[in-house]
């Protein structure tokens, strides 16, 4: 029989339900895993200890409520640690928020608290969520389970890796720039990028507040989309939430076209890759859908773009990291040494790098020439891709350009930065964006797996659904 770690959402719903598992075991079951697991992959930074009350609470309501019980109670969730959870520690793996603890719940958490879910861990990341590999943690690098000696992608690598080794069902993490469907790509599971103002953003640690969203890295499409249910609506405490159908309804279609804009994929694309993305395409085709080429030529002015805004923003929000308001007190003879010391010695490289390039693109003397500019691309890349959606329900490409690197092989920053070229369009436009797996590539005698990138137009997650169902159902999953 499957260990109870090892089950989808899906499958241990029914087995609560049918009382063929106990909370208790599941969680259980989820906590031993980790445990013994976590020193070789330092998925966790923190595995919890049980919730006794939350366990018998999630456990009388199956019991009493059965199949009207919501699909997430009493199932273990890992949070990425930029994520609230009321009276724990909070520290977007950084050391300038070590022993940060949360005074309040995110919205997102008090949504699964609702649903009667656990939370069975803090996950590492890279600092502030700035990074494609989390190896820019201050806690040290998460390793694949797929091959230890690489990275899980990030920045939610600790989520992905939680997820893809069985220690949670599922997680939850954050994406400014890729960060949720780069790592699922890597650990060869599913992670959803919603569309802007579907999910609050409250309680979430900010990085880039105009790109960051909340979304889930589960097993399954399906898994997927019930923790995305579960956390989205509207947010008196975030502002930049919308409500439910802001934008027009897209029901799904039976077949669908699906664009692809080959042209994008002609540079950097591994060639196994790009064979794999081919493979799952044709199994889109054979199950009835259509394939239409398109051209999307302002994407190659994407990365750019992203690199301007992103780094704006991240000067602006961590801004308040002072030693004083928040962070790493240190004190020096002066109020100024205070924040030079405490920014200093609380931020890692990366971190620091970002801060001084965005107070570069804002200041007086260069806001027209980087800041405005990129941010008028982002007006751009919107037409250009509402003018394909004309065309195409959804957008296909490869989630990454390779398979997962090797720990310290990409140690100077704009080869990092590469690594988000497909990726950073759907933050820049607010578009939802999905990664499914797509298959295998070897290197070094593992086998890799790879994800396939699809886009559909705001708030259309469920034409994402749809399709990402279809490329599983391809696959025989
Ligand atoms: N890899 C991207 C970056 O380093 C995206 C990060 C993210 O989505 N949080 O900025």
């Amino acid at each position: 029989m499957t260990k109870p770690n090892e089950l989808t959402i899906a499958e241990a719903a029914s087995l609560l339900r049918a009382r063929e598992l106990s909370v208790r075991e599941l969680w259980d079951a989820c906590a031993e895993a980790s445990r013994a697991g976590n020193s070789e992959l330092n998925a966790f930074l923190e595995i919890f200890d049980a919730d006794d009350a939350a366990i018998a609470r999630a456990q009388e309501r199956i019991d009493t409520e059965g199949p009207a019980a919501p699909l997430l109670c009493g199932i273990p969730l890992a949070m990425k640690d930029n994520i609230l959870i009321e009276g724990k520690i909070a520290s977007a793996a950084s050391k300038m928020l070590g022993n940060y603890r949360a005074t309040y719940d995110a919205t997102v958490v008090k949504k699964l608290k609702q649903a009667g879910a656990l939370f069975l861990g803090r996950t590492n990341m890279d600092e502030f969520a700035m990074g494609s590999s989390t190896e820019h943690s201050a806690y040290g690098a998460t390793r694949n389970p797929h091959d230890t000696r690489r990275v899980p992608g990030g920045s939610s690598g600790g989520s992905a890796v939680a997820v893809a080794a069985h220690f949670a069902l599922a997680a939850l993490g954050s994406d400014t720039g890729g960060s949720i469907r780069q790592p699922a790509a890597h650990t060869g599971i599913v992670g959803l990028k919603p569309t802007y103002g579907a999910v609050s953003r409250s309680g979430l640690i900010a990085m880039g507040s105009s790109l960051d969203q909340i979304g889930p890295l589960a097993k399954t499409v399906g898994d997927a989309r019930a923790l995305s249910e579960a956390i989205s609506g509207r947010d008196p405490l975030d502002a930049t939430t919308i409500p439910d159908s802001l934008y027009p309804v897209r029901p799904p279609k039976e077949h669908m076209r699906i664009g692809v804009p080959r042209r994008l994929l002609g540079e950097g694309v591994d060639t196994d890759m790009r064979a794999a993305f081919d493979a799952a395409l044709e199994g889109l085709v054979e199950a009835g859908h259509t394939l239409i080429d398109i051209e999307l030529p302002m994407s190659a002015y994407a990365l750019a773009a992203y690199y301007v805004i992103m780094p704006a923003e991240v000067s602006t929000n961590l801004a308040r990291l002072d030693g004083i308001r928040y962070g790493l007190p240190e004190r020096g003879e002066t109020l100024l040494d205070d924040y030079l010391l405490s920014r200093t010695n609380g931020f890692g490289e990366e971190t620091r790098r970002r801060i001084l390039l965005g107070t570069f693109v804002l200041s007086s003397g260069y806001i027209d020439a980087y800041y405005r500019k990129a941010d008028a691309a982002r007006g751009v890349l919107r037409r250009e891709y509402g003018d394909a959606f004309a065309k195409a329900d959804v957008i296909a490409f490869p989630t990454t350009p390779s398979p997962a690197f090797a720990l310290g092989e990409k140690n100077d920053p704009l080869s990092m930065y590469l690594e988000d070229i497909f990726t950073v369009t759907a933050n820049l436009t607010g578009m939802p964006a999905l990664s499914v797996p797509m298959g295998t590539v070897k290197r070094e005698g593992k086998k890799l797996p790879v994800g396939m990138h699809l886009t559909a137009p705001h708030q259309a997650e469920n034409v994402l659904f749809a399709l990402g169902a279809a490329v599983e159902k391809a696959r025989g999953r």
